[in-house]
């Protein structure tokens, strides 16, 4: 990543998004930080940032599931800096039922903001990257956008559809210097997994212990969590010269899940 080209990481304010916005502050990247949370700790980050790396950092609180906040939140980012050049989809929800009790909402929720708020911000954002025939997108997909695990009929779907979105949008933009691809993690400890061990041990039958034992790091091979430094690391490669001719690929950082 080149000092002052200009980041948008959706979902930015915890976890994976969090940690991707802090390695691009370090390389010098101007910041549009965005997601839910505290608003003086929101705050604090957002300057904090700008402190620390002598970078500008600006904060949308656009809610992913709905279009227009998207809308408004790429016209401030453009109005700031002139356009988006690298844009990370990472905002993300869970929700673990079986399929027959799976509450609608949570469905319509889930596909609003981990598939379709990537179809808007990608379609906003392409158009100056297009112009300015350079740019990086990447998709956060997940180990559950290459197999399915039981009781995630939503993420799963989703995870699977945001696959067909990055091929997609590769192929249309693949002459123009712009890349588009999917990190695919497997299981990293954040509030997003915090929250499902409840859930999953209810809808399994089992102790909260016997899910992060049996149902996480089961599938992993290395038997450890995906550490978010490793996920930004990834990240941050799409972003140079170096990862040019990927595109349109799904990249596993899963610990060896999605090999067997
Ligand atoms: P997290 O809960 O720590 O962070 C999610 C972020 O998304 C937060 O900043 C939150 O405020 C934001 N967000 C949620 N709903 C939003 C909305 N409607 N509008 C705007 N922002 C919203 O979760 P995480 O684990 O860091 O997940 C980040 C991404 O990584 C997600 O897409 C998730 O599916 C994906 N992922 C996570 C794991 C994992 O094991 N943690 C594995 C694979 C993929």
């Amino acid at each position: 990543m080149k000092p002052g080209k200009t980041a948008l990481v959706t979902g930015s304010t915890s976890g994976i998004g969090l940690e991707i916005a802090r390695e691009f502050a370090k390389q010098g990247a101007n910041l549009v930080l965005n997601g839910f949370g505290n608003a003086q700790e929101i705050e604090s980050l957002r300057a904090g940032l700008a402190k620390e790396h002598g970078i500008e950092v600006i904060y949308s609180p656009a809610d992913l599931s709905k279009p227009a906040e998207i809308a408004q939140m790429i016209t401030q980012a453009e109005s700031k800096f002139g356009g988006v050049d690298v844009l990370v989809n990472n905002a993300g929800i869970q929700f673990v039922s079986p399929i027959e009790e799976f509450p609608v909402e949570k469905w319509d929720a889930i596909l609003a903001i981990n598939l379709t708020g990537a179809f808007h911000t990608t379609r906003l954002v392409v158009p100056h990257m297009k112009k300015q025939k350079w740019g990086r997108i990447i998709n956060m997909s997940s180990a559950h956008g290459l197999v399915a695990s039981p009781f995630k009929a939503a993420y799963v779907s989703a995870k699977h559809a945001l696959l067909g979105l990055t091929k997609t949008v590769a192929l249309e933009t693949a002459e123009f210097g712009i890349t588009v691809n999917a990190i695919c993690p497997g299981y990293v400890m954040t509030p997003l997994v915090k929250k499902q061990i409840p859930d999953t041990a209810k809808a399994r039958g089992i102790s909260e212990d016997a899910v992060i034992r049996d149902v996480m790091l089961e599938p992993q091979p290395t038997k450890r969590f995906v550490e978010t430094s490793e996920v930004a690391g990834l990240a941050l490669f799409l972003t140079t010269d170096a990862a040019a001719s990927i595109t349109g690929a799904a990249l596993p950082i899963d610990g060896g899940w999605t090999a067997h």
